[in-house]
């Protein structure tokens, strides 16, 4: 999508710390990190939100991404601490971008629930 922010990262428009990329996911490191390790994972093509992936297409685009990003996780070294993996969808829960992104989250104690 020409004047989304995320698809403009992937296509390396804009920049970004990016950590790992496949041809259907890109992670990078997000611009106002939360906790020591913030990395945002986003599916290569346009998916506003979690809610818009349904479908065969939806399924595998949902599969790569956790996948992908457990396995990120463990190459930043996560595994034994821990971390939280979380999608905001919609105005309530303030998602602030229209293009699909998990937030992986570690490097300290997390709270719950969440504000
Ligand atoms: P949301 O609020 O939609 O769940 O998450 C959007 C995330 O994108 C926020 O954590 C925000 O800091 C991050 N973000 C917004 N603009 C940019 C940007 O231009 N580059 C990067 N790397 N992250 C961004
Ligand atoms: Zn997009």
């Amino acid at each position: 999508m020409s004047d989304c922010l995320f698809c403009k990262i992937v296509a390396g428009e804009i920049p970004a710390k990016v950590v790992k990329r496949t041809e259907e996911a890109v992670a990078f490191r997000d611009i106002e990190p939360r906790a020591p390790t913030h990395v945002l994972v986003v599916p290569t093509r346009h998916v506003p939100a979690v809610r818009d992936a349904q479908g065969p297409d939806g399924e595998r685009t949902l599969g790569h991404l956790l996948a992908f990003a457990a396995e990120l996780a463990t190459e930043l070294g996560l595994d034994a601490g821990g971390y939280r993996l979380v999608t905001n969808t919609g105005k309530d829960a303030g998602q602030s971008v229209d293009h699909l992104h998990f937030h992986l989250l570690g490097g300290r104690r997390m709270t719950w629930p969440p504000g």
